[in-house]
């Protein structure tokens, strides 16, 4: 075929001219020469033989390349290559251009869009950046859906804005992909399930299990004496034992179980539908075909298994926790003679059940489900109400309540204790708000823990929740144990001087436990100590806790301190403390904690009943 070219030549001055050459191949003597028709070309005629040879190279790359390539004006096709008619295995380009660009798909994509909106959506995307890069599925004449990786790239031409669609043919990538994340789901060695693939069948599992209210068994089992056989004969007899294994696992169970190896010589089992007489069968059946000899090489090898059953959803939530527990009952298995052993809940340790609570308690905290209640602490002559008490409460989502005893600790072991005291004061504050829109100006106080007290930046999170609420300091009043801070004294002491000076006022609470000498209780700047329960409760038996309290209200009053006397069941206990000095009281002898909207019904009346001095008994 003739070739044309539009090229330079020079004239006999040295200047270029544009040259149109014609180039054509001919046999001369049996031997093929090119023979070049050189035509000199005006101005005019050269720009437009050069645009000509333009397009033509465009043209054959056009044609010539192995993607396919398209040219979409709005939603219409107004050309395809060749390898586009190939790739959709169409007869013409004809069978191309009339049709939408969404027509070539299936109705929906591989994530569950409508083709037709994505397809809108992605042209829409690659106006507007002019470049949108995606992967799309599209239906071959013969129907046939396979994976492209579409390039848009807009184009202007002609004054008009097109999209150059370029579709990459992305089967083999993808299989390639799939191939590479079923490795990542098996063990190499035995060929069974890894953890990550047990994983995703237990998720799917469960969920199914629950709606349909069908059990799942769980096992978790490892092979005794496994290492000896490792470190005695070698890690190639090892491996050829852990084979062996799972091999005859897999002969002891149903088509729908799955065995996973979880590394070492752990494996677990998923046993749907599957009762716990049942799944003990299958783990007699287990251990014994692991009892026969494996022999590898001519030598005959001896092992064992332990194995730990526990039933889902009785012994967990998910399969973590299920493991965890079924790794319990395993190691109980192994102290016993049958090799196998279902979970009882006694024999998970308090640290998991804490695990679990901590879990719930993180999850409550974010969810805003921590509620407060409040107990007044009142004037002992009079019964006035001088402030009340916020306590936290919680009741997990079993729906039985966790007392603060419980979950404070946790929280201060865990950390969480930050983002709740953020929350018990937010609520507070709350509250604090909408009893002085109902009239109320009470006080409300909450109790700080000792790890709150070591953040830094505690007083900046107190003031601005103060601040968001528009309240002024006096409306919070914070309590702190007595061993608190007493403890990193400098630093506290700084802290809560910054409170004071906000007009915070600071109670230090269950006082007399902890040890504080005179000079430092000396230095604390604080309003009011409050005796801790403990004496309250024997000082009318016991003369020694009497004593301590005495002590306790005459270092008060000797430091311009208030005293509260908490944990006050009955009137003897009550006047006791009133005969020692004490002017602010607090108990279920006058109220229990409770809603907020009891304690409303309180502040209407303004008082409690003061039992015992001739009123209310
Ligand atoms: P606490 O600060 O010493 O609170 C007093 C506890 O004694 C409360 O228990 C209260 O319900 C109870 N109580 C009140 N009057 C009486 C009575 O007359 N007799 C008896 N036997 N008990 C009475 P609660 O609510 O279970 O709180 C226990 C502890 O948990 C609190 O002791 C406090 O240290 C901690 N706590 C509660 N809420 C929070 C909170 O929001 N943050 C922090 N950091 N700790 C909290
Ligand atoms: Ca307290
Ligand atoms: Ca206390």
């Amino acid at each position: 075929r003739p070739e044309i070219l539009v090229t330079q030549h020079r004239d006999a001055d040295g200047r270029l001219f544009p040259v149109e050459a014609r180039l054509s191949a001919v046999a001369v003597d049996g031997r093929t020469r090119i023979v070049m028709l050189a035509t000199a070309l005006t101005e005019n005629l050269s720009a437009q033989r050069r645009l000509q040879q333009q397009e033509r190279i465009f043209r054959q790359v056009f044609q010539a390349s192995e993607d396919a390539i398209l040219l979409l004006d709005g939603d219409d096709f107004i050309d395809c290559n060749e390898a586009a008619v190939r790739m959709l295995r169409c007869g013409s380009k004809e069978d191309i251009l009339p049709v939408p660009p969404w027509g070539l798909s299936p109705e929906y994509q591989p994530d569950g869009r409508r083709s037709t909106e994505k397809a809108r959506e992605m042209i829409e995307t690659a106006y507007e950046r002019h470049f949108h890069r995606f992967e799309w599925t599209h239906t071959r004449a013969d129907g046939e859906d396979f994976p492209v990786e579409v390039t848009l790239t807009l184009l202007e031409l002609g004054g008009r804005r097109i999209l150059h669609v370029v579709w990459n043919d992305i089967t083999e990538r993808k299989r390639n992909e799939r191939k590479i994340e079923e490795l990542a789901r098996y063990d190499l060695l035995t060929g069974l399930p890894n953890r990550r693939l047990l994983q995703e069948s237990a998720e799917a599992l469960l969920q199914a299990g629950e709606r349909e209210r069908r059990p799942v068994g769980v096992m978790y089992m490892d092979l005794d004496r496994f290492k000896d056989i490792n470190d005695t004969q070698g890690h190639e007899t090892g491996d050829q034992v852990l084979s062996e294994v799972a091999k005859r696992l897999r002969g002891c169970l149903r088509q729908c179980d799955t065995v996973a190896r979880l590394g070492g010589d752990e494996f677990a089992f998923l046993l749907p539908d599957t009762s716990v007489g049942q799944m003990q069968r299958i783990a007699e059946r287990v251990i014994e075909a692991l009892e026969e000899p494996f022999t590898v090489r001519g030598v005959s090898t001896r092992l064992g298994a332990s194995i730990g059953l526990v039933r889902y959803p009785e012994d967990g939530r998910d399969l973590a926790e299920l493991l965890k527990h079924a790794d319990i009952a395993m190691y109980r298995a192994k102290d016993g003679q049958t090799g196998w052993c279902l979970f009882e809940p006694e024999q998970a340790s308090n640290v998991l059940a804490r695990v679990s609570l901590e879990r719930e308690l993180r999850h409550a905290i974010a969810e805003r489900a921590i509620g407060l209640h409040f107990q007044p602490i009142v004037d002992a002559t009079s019964g006035t109400i001088c402030c009340l008490e916020a306590l936290a409460r919680w009741i997990s989502p079993d729906g039985r309540p966790v007392t603060p005893d419980v979950f404070i600790p946790i929280a201060e072991s865990t950390g969480l204790i930050h983002p709740l005291g953020d929350l018990v004061r937010e609520i507070a504050c709350e509250q604090a708000l909408r009893w002085r829109r109902q009239g109320f100006a009470v006080p409300v106080t909450v109790n700080v823990s000792a790890r709150e007290l070591q953040s830094p930046d505690l007083v900046e999170r107190i003031l601005d929740t103060l601040n968001r609420h528009g309240l002024d300091g006096p409306a919070l009043e914070l309590e702190i144990t007595e061993s608190a801070t007493m403890r990193n004294a400098g630093q506290n002491v700084a802290n809560l001087a910054r409170l004071r000076e906000h007009g915070i006022r600071i109670f230090i609470d269950d006082f007399g436990t902890g040890y504080s000498s005179l000079s430092q209780l000396k230095q604390l700047p604080v309003d009011a100590l409050k005796v801790d329960q403990s004496f309250v409760r024997d000082m009318v038996t016991d003369p020694a806790d009497a004593n301590i309290v005495e002590t306790i209200v005459l270092l008060a009053g000797a430091m311009g301190l208030a005293t509260v006397a908490e944990g006050i069941e009955t009137p003897e206990q009550l006047r006791a403390v009133r005969e020692l000095g004490c002017t602010r009281v607090q108990g279920y002898l006058f109220a229990r904690p409770a809603s907020a909207e009891s304690v409303t019904e309180l502040l209407k009346a303004g008082r409690v009943d003061i039992p015992g001095t001739g009123r209310a008994r």
